[in-house]
């Protein structure tokens, strides 16, 4: 191994330059004598010997790549005959050993012929084109904690020629695989990982876009649904998502079987399939969900973006950011017994996580009761976590008619893409598979007409001018060149590029995750939580806000003065409780009570709340999506609400100077 790394690591230019520089001495001096014979023969040696070290160094490469993929699984003859083969092309040779061995001995997991709705035709295509059109999975977070945006997704041109797409910021676990590039010809995709948003020129003119006739038309008309997953920590929620997304064909099976070796060998097996969404290393270590993860993938009739929300509790925040984008849930539970009841007594994230999707305005679920093969599939044990779990979500505000339950297994892949044939199952459950469920959902009515809102989850450098912001449109539509507002730091700055799902569009519409790359505006100015909005009809900035709140199962009432964190869409602030307005009955909405003392759980009421520093907020009859807030407290979520009315200090340029300086320290 110590060798050929010695060999790879030689710089080869460098002597490709000497040998240039030997070329020119040769030609220069026109007299040979028999000192240059010799330094002629000398010549050649080395020309011989650099062939050698330059051939060596590619196989040995090639056979780094392959065992990166396969790790130690295969003999080394094997792979050293298979890169001789094709020219020591690792693409190639890799396709050949999967091949070989998915014929020979690897049996392919039982429901990789199962896989039913978009991916059926897909899977109908050879294993050598599945390897090579097959996309990894698209992946970019949401958080705003991490700064990289790991795309690397391979688009299929018309002739049948992978073209990569641009990939933007570094991710070395998907560098690593060498699906996209062979070493000899490497990619610029991959040289850099910041690669400028391609744009387009816009062809129309914002007045004659006409939003709902481009809706209609793109993705074939498929609505797009923004889909969060959550759930107790260990339900099984990326195992069964990142086996969904295989069994889609959204993963392709080198990348899979790149995880089972890899995972096997970290001694984490059962894992294999979480890490197709748990990408980063502490997150494989530690076994759990960090950041949000965000995917796409397709249904039938949708298509859809998938984030796959933290759920240990330590972790809320970032899954607070990834349910208040979301317009559906799929909500995830453990069977097993007194897993389950772990998951949904006091201190599991079951129920809070249910709380936090409903309260930010989440109203169709979908409950994966996972794990099912742990308890044999029992009717019995289905229908006692239905009805545990009907009563509370009902509580928490969710329509029995909205809320649908579907027996899963995330590890065998059963009741995934495809309805289950289990016959445990079958002779009770006759119901929709979690793909038919997801496809079933209706799409949300979008704020297409209302003035253009972002809400940037992310801010990264761009390696042209400018730089990049990624976040969810909230309301109305953006086309390249348009001039938006940040707010803060109330600036505005030119939208020069538009992707959405990796691909460079002229528009982009309320409901899109899109990446804008802006011009005009200091990177530093921008931070996680700032407004994009339109500068015609901007959105207020406030320190002071009432609010309509209910108070959640608390344990300390709570009083003028209270410290709380003010959680919505991106933002995570410091405030206080500045002011109890009134107490309010549950359902009229009658005051009980005016100026109390405190407030204890369970209670509606009106309050002030105080910020720290200017937050950009709408109130919730305008803009329901930015007028949703929560409030936490030590760790807990204490209270959810909504935006009355917006008081104290909207923006000013003496603030802006300000709060620029506060946005850019270290409290991000
Ligand atoms: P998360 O924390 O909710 O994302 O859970 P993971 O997907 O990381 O899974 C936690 C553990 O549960 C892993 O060891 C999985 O292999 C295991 N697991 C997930 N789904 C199932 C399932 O359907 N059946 C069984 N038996 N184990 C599962």
């Amino acid at each position: 191994m110590s060798r050929h790394r010695n060999v790879r690591g030689y710089n080869y230019d460098e002597d490709f330059e000497d040998d240039d520089m030997y070329g020119q001495s040769v030609e220069d001096d026109y007299c040979i004598s028999p000192a240059t014979g010799l330094c002629l023969i000398f010549n050649k040696f080395v020309l011989i010997f650099l062939f050698v070290c330059v051939w060596t160094g590619r196989l040995y490469s090639c056979l780094d790549q392959m065992r990166a993929v396969l790790g130690d699984s295969i003999p080394d003859s094997t792979l050293t005959q298979a890169a001789l083969k094709y020219d020591c092309d690792p693409h190639r040779a890799l396709d050949f050993i999967l091949t070989e061995e998915n014929t020979n001995a690897h049996t392919p997991p039982k429901k990789k012929t199962q896989v039913g709705m978009r991916s059926q035709g897909k899977m109908l295509n050879s294993s050598r084109v599945e390897a090579e059109v097959v996309p990894k999975v698209a992946r970019m977070t949401v958080s705003g904690k991490k700064q990289t945006m790991g795309f690397d997704v391979r688009s299929v041109e018309e002739n049948g020629i992978v073209a990569p797409s641009v990939r933007r910021g570094p991710s070395p676990e998907v560098t690593a695989a060498p699906t996209t590039e062979t070493p000899s010809k490497p990619s610029a995709v991959n040289e850099d990982s910041t690669a400028p948003t391609p744009t387009r020129p816009t062809g129309k003119s914002k007045q004659q876009l006409n939003i709902h006739a481009e809706l209609e038309k793109r993705q074939g008309g498929k609505p797009l649904l923004n889909l969060v997953v959550i759930g107790h920590v260990d339900a099984g929620k990326s195992t069964l998502m990142g086996h969904l997304l295989y069994l889609l064909g959204n993963v392709n099976k080198r990348t899979m079987h790149k995880y089972e070796q890899e995972s096997k060998k970290a001694g984490k097996a059962s894992f294999a399939y979480a890490w197709v969404l748990d990408e980063t290393g502490e997150e494989r270590n530690r076994g759990v969900t960090m950041d949000v993860g965000m995917t796409k993938f397709e249904t039938d009739s949708k298509v859809i973006t998938l984030m796959d929300a933290p759920g240990h509790k330590d972790f809320i925040p970032n899954m607070i950011t990834g349910a208040a984008q979301a317009d559906v849930a799929v909500l995830v539970v453990d069977a097993s017994r007194g897993e389950f009841e772990a998951g949904f007594e006091a201190g599991g994230q079951t129920r809070e996580h249910g709380l936090l999707v409903r309260s930010l305005g989440v109203t169709q679920l979908a409950v994966a009761v996972n794990k099912m093969d742990q308890v044999n599939w029992q009717q019995e044990r289905f229908q006692e976590i239905v009805s545990k779990l009907g009563h509370f979500l009902k509580q928490a505000g969710f329509k029995d008619s909205d809320v649908f339950y579907i027996p899963t297994s995330g590890l065998s892949g059963e009741n995934l893409t495809t309805r289950s044939e289990v016959a445990d199952l079958t002779a009770w459950y006759t119901g929709p598979c979690l793909l038919e469920q997801i496809d079933a959902f209706k799409p949300p009515q979008r704020s297409v007409e209302k003035p253009f809102r972002l809400c940037v989850s992310d801010v990264f450098k761009d390696q042209g001018s400018g730089f990049c912001v990624t976040g969810k449109i909230e309301a109305g539509f953006i086309q390249t060149g348009d001039k938006v507002l940040a707010m803060p730091p109330n600036e505005t700055c030119t939208v020069k590029g538009i992707t959405l799902h990796d691909e460079a569009l002229d528009w982009a519409a309320a409901g899109d995750h899109v990446s804008l790359t802006v011009t005009g505006m200091d990177i530093i100015k921008i931070n996680v939580g700032c407004i994009f909005c339109d500068p015609k009809e901007p959105i207020r900035a406030c320190t002071r806000f009432r609010a309509r709140i209910l108070l959640f199962n608390i344990e300390v009432p709570i009083t003028q003065g209270f410290p709380v964190l003010l959680h919505y869409q991106t933002v995570s602030e410091p405030a206080t409780i500045r002011k109890l307005v009134s107490v309010l009955h549950k359902s009229s909405g009658e005051v009980l009570k005016k100026k109390p003392k405190c407030l204890s759980k369970g209670q509606n009421a009106v309050v002030e709340i105080q910020t720290q520093r200017p937050v950009a907020l709408e109130l919730y009859k305008d803009y329901k999506e930015l007028g949703r807030f929560m409030l936490r407290y030590v760790g807990s979520t204490i209270a959810a609400g909504v935006v009355t009315e917006v008081k104290g200090s909207t923006y000013t340029p003496f603030l802006t100077k300000h709060i620029a300086i506060l946005y850019s320290s270290a409290f991000f």
